[in-house]
Formats: structure tokens, sequence, C-alpha cells
């Protein structure tokens, strides 16, 4: 029997403290596509649409690639954005039906000014449209903040194992497996979701360390059950003030909810007993300064407040200005700032002049510099990193050196560090540096890993400060871990 199954997805983590919302334009500077240009894009790409080709393909069905669109993570979305969107791909979808089924890839975290839910009314909209008898299949990010309507609207969902994000191919095989299982009447899958009272700080989800290695290897072994077909732990999205921010387990069994609820049991009484290990160390700059004279060189300095995966901005001098005043390290650091970049169009390499800079607080910065290069800022990376994107673009970019020796790309667009081609195409190598400093916190160590042998992640301030008890939420639920102590009755 042939089978017809259609791909489609909107992919974006919000953070509602940013004020900059996140429209079309930024969905058009990530990857907004339809048709068969999302197999162009994807098919070879360490990307969950690119494991679901691959099931797909092998198994002879019939591939109907909808829509995908994906922005850096940023404010929430804008309503006209959402309108829009969802207007596209279900357009597209409407033309194509019926199908057998879905393969969707939400991410888990969008918020828009309408839905706070953005997945969970994508999901709904989508399984109102195809009807109860079509199933929907998919992946998630494990930052998302997983709520009832995502499960409700879904067959089965599945989110990666691995943070950074290596193993998101490898994710939508699993996911569309499951699929062909489920289109053969082979498995008859129930999916159980549990919100746990925890919201994991970013800094200790970093999942080959503990604690989050200790889960994952619980979770592993309750995995290995008979009547389980995947446990999927979703870390959550701290930096949305949402009645779903927190973290999350999905527990998929072969029609056996008494089992799933048992492993459920199990697993929040782990968190219960863990809770103190999922709140962060938190070293400030200062100590973070203090040790680099002992550190291994390059030292990969994580700049946790401006982290641009988890939608900071990515222009914060905190950490350049430490290591200017400090006058003994030298720095390599990226900055997002087209103001800046315009700035430099009037010189020749070689030459000096004064840049300003504007900084996350609006607050202008001062550096005499002389400039490298600029150009345009497109490369590609073909390894597995987090985000499983091969192409990025920077947009209009320059390179300058301050007079303290330390180097500045300034970019038109914003990027997360996801890449060590966003350096090495450019010229620059790590190895010219005492520090490189990356705007993320667990993201970018899949990329610079091999070549920083020191990582220091640092509390500083900003849209994504990794003490999470410093932003004033209004609709989480209530008691959390580390708001609130939480037992088993929570
Ligand atoms: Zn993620």
């Amino acid at each position: 029997m042939s089978y017809r199954v259609a791909i489609l997805g909107i992919y974006h983590e919000s953070n509602t403290f940013v004020k900059v919302p996140t429209t079309l334009d930024d969905f058009r500077n990530g990857h907004l596509m339809k048709g068969w240009a999302i197999c162009a894009e994807y098919a070879s790409a360490h990307h969950e649409i690119g494991g679901m080709l691959e099931v797909l393909n092998r198994e002879g069905i019939e591939i109907v690639p909808v829509f995908f669109a994906e922005a850096t993570p940023g404010g929430k979305i804008t309503a006209g954005t959402c309108t829009q969107l969802l207007g596209e791909m279900f357009e597209v979808l409407r033309k194509v039906l019926p199908v057998d089924a879905c393969l969707v890839v939400p991410h888990g975290a969008a918020v828009c000014e309408e839905h706070a839910d953005m997945d969970g009314y994508w999901l709904s909209v989508l399984r109102n449209l195809v009807g109860e008898k079509t199933l929907i299949v998919g992946t998630l990010d494990p930052h998302a903040n997983v709520s009832s309507a995502m499960i409700e609207a879904t067959d089965v969902l599945v989110s990666y194992r691995t943070n950074p994000h290596i193993d998101q191919r490898r994710t939508g095989t699993e996911a569309a497996e499951l699929l062909v299982r489920m289109l053969k009447n082979e498995i008859v899958p129930h999916q159980q979701l549990l919100q746990l009272p925890l919201a994991i700080s970013i800094e200790q989800q970093y999942t080959s360390k503990d604690p989050c290695r200790s889960l994952y290897a619980l979770v592993d072994e309750l995995r290995n059950n008979d009547p389980i077909l995947s446990i999927s732990i979703n870390l959550g999205f701290p930096y949305a003030d949402v009645r779903e921010m927190g973290s999350t387990v999905i527990i998929i069994t072969n029609n056996q909810p008494e089992s799933a609820q048992k492993t459920a049991r199990h697993i929040k009484k782990y968190i219960v007993d863990h809770q103190e290990d999922f709140r962060g160390i938190k070293k400030d700059v200062n100590a973070v300064i203090t040790s680099l004279g002992s550190s291994e060189k390059p030292v990969l300095m994580l700049d946790m407040g401006d982290n641009v995966g988890g939608g900071a901005p990515g222009n914060s001098t905190v950490l350049l200005d430490a290591i200017e005043k400090g006058g003994v390290h030298k720095a390599f650091i990226c900055l997002y700032d087209p103001n800046a970049v315009l700035q430099t169009s009037d010189y020749q390499t070689g030459d000096q002049f004064e840049l300003v800079v504007t900084d996350h607080l609006n607050v202008k910065k001062y550096y005499d510099v002389a400039l490298i290069s600029c150009g345009d800022g497109k490369f590609h990376e073909p390894d597995p990193r987090h985000g499983g994107q091969a192409h990025f673009d920077m947009g209009r970019i320059a390179i300058v050196r301050t007079a303290r020796g330390n180097v500045i790309m300034l970019t038109s667009l914003r990027i997360s560090p996801f890449s060590l081609k966003q350096l090495t195409h450019f010229g620059i190598n790590p190895d010219m540096f005492d520090v490189v400093i990356a705007k993320g916190v667990n993201a970018p160590i899949a990329a610079y890993a091999p070549v920083c042998p020191t990582i220091l992640q640092v509390n500083t301030p900003g849209f994504t400060q990794a003490d999470m008890t410093l932003f004033a939420y209004a609709n989480r639920k209530k008691p959390m871990f580390p708001f609130e102590k939480i037992t088993m009755d929570d």
C-alpha cells in the first residue's frame, strides 16, 4: 500500500522578556520555504526534516513537502506574522489534501501576541483541518514548553535528546519510523504528558554533564521497558512568561496508559528528590576574568545573559569591556549591530576610526578601531551542529581590531553562534586569541569544544540572564522550582 505524507512546520523559540517583536522579515532572513525547496535545503542536513525525508524515501512513501518557516529566536511573534504564516501554510496544505499523515516540525516554545501557546494553536488548527483519522507525528526541540493542546492535537511527538542539539536528524528518523509503524498498523501509540513543577536553569541543561546526564540515563533505562515506544525529556525554555513554561516529559506507550503513568511517577520522584541539582552555579564576570590566567587557551567564554539562541539581541559588550579593561588577554567577539556595520562603509582596510556600538541597554559604547575587512556574511556548515542548519546569513559584516588588540565582528543580521565557520570562513582562527566570546550557554559548545580546551559559562546580565528568579513572571505555574520548593503533591 502506498501512502502520502505531508511535511510542514513553523519553528520559533520566543523570549517574552525581549521587547523587539519577531516579524515576517525575521522568518524571511531565516528560512521560509514551500514545496520541494524544503527537500533541497534539508535532505542532506543534520536537521529533523533530513531524518524524516530519509525514512520516507527508504519506505517508498510519497513525500508532500508543504511549508517550513524558521527564524532566529527573539521576541514574541507579531499577530500579523502569525496570521500570514498560518495562512500560507494551510493554503498550500489544502491544495495537496488528502494525505495519510502529517510530519510536523514545531519548536514547542513559540509565543505570538495573540496565542501564548502558538504551537498548540497551529497544531490544533491542523488537526481540525485534516480530521481525526489523519496521523500527526512530529518532533520538538527540548527547549519546548509543552502544552496539553500540543499533545491533544498530535498522535506522537519526540524531542531531541542532546543539548547542544546534535541529534536532530536522528530525532526526525525516530518520529518518521514511528509513523511508518502506525501506518502499517503495527503499533497504536498512547501519548502521555508529564508537566513537572520545575524550570531547569539554562546553565544546567548541558546533557553530557550532570544533572542532565543522570536524568537522561534514568530515562534511557525506563525506555528499554517493552511497552514504552518513546520518552522525551523537554528541558523547557525559562525565558517565556507563559502558563506552560517549564520542564516536561512525553511518554509514548503502545496503548498502555497505566505503564505511562507508572513511568511518569518514577521520573517525577527523581526530579523532586534532585531538585537542588538543577539550580545552576552562576559564576560572575570578575571571577571568570580572574581565572583566565591559569586556563588553557583559547578559552570559550559563554555570555549567558546575551544568549542569541535564547532570543537575546547579541549586542551586549559586558564581556568585551571586561577584557578591554583588564588589558591582558586578546579576545574575539561577534556583535549584532547593523548601524556599526554601516559606519565602516566609509573606510578602507587599515583605516583607524572611532566605532560607535549600541549595546543591549541602548547605551552607546566607543572603541578606537582599525578596519580589518568587510563584506558579505554568508557561510555554510557541513557538520552536525546545534540547530541542524546548513546555510547561514549574517547580512553585510565588518571585522575590526580595537586599539587593545581585541577583534570584533559586526553583523547586520542576528545569528546564533552555532558554527565555527562563522569565524574561519572569514579568515579568523580561534588560535589567534586567548578568549573567544560566544553569545550562548550550551549550544555553541558543539562548534567550539574542538578548538577551545577551556569552557567557561559567565553569569552576565541581559534578556537571558541565568538566574530566572530575577525575571517578573505573571503567568507561570506555582509552586515551581527554583522559585519555590516542590514535593510529590505539586
Ligand atoms: Zn533548543
